[in-house]
């Protein structure tokens, strides 16, 4: 009698609900079985980041997702990562994060680990790709790649009907004063 094989351990980082709606499902359809990280420090302030995090935590409980959430805050961990490189500080973000990922996921037992921020237009995705393919060196861990760009709008057409939170720029401090300084311009420039 053959032995039954065994579905082998994602955990997924998650950046936020958005763009885990499709990522999720996508893992799941190429035959892992799928758990979701938390660890987000660069989401600044403290009330957004319980925001995005609840809106997380209902789309895990709508899709059955395991999820983890990493103890603490660490904020002061991102701004020591990130001084003195602000105008390269995503590279620093993406180490941050995905290093806690794949770490967690050798410590757990998982086979591999991804993010969901490989969904986004929006993110510096060969960056992101690079990290993961460093960290993974590092760790021993695989880093599972898959460019889900084209699906970002299904992923947040998922995410439509549910009641939850939709956050307005990347996370951190500097990305909502680039965001809304040149609203704030363009405001100051009306008659
Ligand atoms: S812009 Fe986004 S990815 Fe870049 S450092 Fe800020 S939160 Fe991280």
């Amino acid at each position: 009698m053959n032995t039954p094989l065994k579905t082998p351990k994602l955990l997924l980082h998650t950046c936020c609900a958005h763009c885990a709606a499709y990522t999720v499902g996508y893992w799941r359809k190429q035959g892992y079985q799928v758990a979701a990280l938390w660890y987000n420090p660069n989401i600044h302030p403290f009330m957004e980041h319980q925001q995005r995090l609840e809106a997380m935590k209902s789309l895990a409980q709508k899709i059955d997702l395991p999820m983890e959430i990493a103890e603490g805050y660490d904020v002061i961990a991102y701004f020591r990562q990130v001084a003195g490189h602000e105008a390269d500080r995503c590279r620093y973000c993406f180490q941050l994060r995905l290093s806690r990922t794949a770490e967690t996921a050798r410590q757990k037992g998982f086979e591999a680990f991804t993010t969901t921020l490989l969904i986004s237009p929006h993110q510096k995705h060969e960056l992101i790709v690079q990290t993961g393919n460093q960290v993974a060196k590092e760790t021993s861990v695989e880093f599972l790649y898959a460019d889900l760009r084209k699906r970002y709008s299904d992923s947040r057409h998922i995410t439509k009907s549910m009641d939850i939170y939709r956050q307005q720029y990347c996370g951190c401090l500097y990305s909502e004063w680039e965001r809304y300084a040149s609203t704030s311009k363009r405001e100051e420039k009306k008659p």
